[in-house]
């Protein structure tokens, strides 16, 4: 594995023995288990369904100065991102367990989707229910590269089993910034922690509540 795969394997908030879910090349497949369910229950009121996908309003930018894209909560009608210009993308962060890895501790991945595949997943749940009940053999349409990637999903027959919680990304992968932090973010000079939770003598500055839950 490369140094650049390996950073990217790693650097993913606190998702310490996460890596990222892929499939590089037209025609590629894996079988995973979804640790989310689907539908939750209805909306009072509305009887609209709820869903339990991890699917927000982010943006993305260059928080640190550092080169690299992060994503960042939009905060809505308050945001300070949005105000200055960056548009935001609703994005779905899917945790899975992939069964084409063979280190049980190793299975557990995360696949950031759009707007076409948090539809893919909303028909997959309206049809088949809880969907940590099966496995989804999931198979990539289009080359290394193409903008015109899709994915095509085949939910297999219910089987046992143990599927983890998920969790949260919020404040992990997803920085979650209050007004100050939005504003240093925009000028590329937010400081963001690296490592594991111990504090770093060179990094001590008192980011206060985002430094003590944040381990980027
Ligand atoms: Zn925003």
């Amino acid at each position: 594995m490369s140094l650049q795969d390996l950073i990217k394997k790693y650097d993913n908030g606190n998702f310490t023995k996460t890596g990222w879910f892929s499939l590089k090349n037209d025609g590629d497949s894996a079988v995973v288990r979804l640790l989310h369910k689907g539908e939750t229950g209805v909306e009072e009121g509305t009887g609209e369904p709820t869903y339990d996908f991890p699917i927000y309003e982010v943006h993305k930018l260059d928080v640190d100065g550092s080169g690299r894209e992060r994503t960042v909560l939009c905060k809505g009608e308050n945001c300070e991102i949005c105000r200055s210009g960056n548009k935001p993308i609703l994005r779905m962060f899917l945790q899975l367990l992939n069964t084409e890895i063979k280190d049980k501790e190793e299975q557990l991945q995360l696949w950031e989707r759009g707007l076409v595949d948090i539809k893919q997943m909303i028909g997959l749940a309206a049809e088949y229910g809880d969907l940590t009940k099966r496995n989804i053999k999931i198979v990539r349409s289009g080359a290394k590269g193409s903008l015109k990637t899709t994915y095509q999903y085949f939910p297999k027959d219910p089987s046992e089993m143990d599927v983890p919680e998920p969790q949260s990304v919020v404040g992990s992968l997803i920085l979650d910034l209050d007004r100050d932090e939005q504003i240093r973010a925009i000028e590329g000079r937010l400081q963001l922690r690296r490592g594991n939770n111990e504090e770093t003598p060179d990094n001590n500055s008192g980011n206060g509540r985002a430094a003590a839950n944040r381990v980027f």
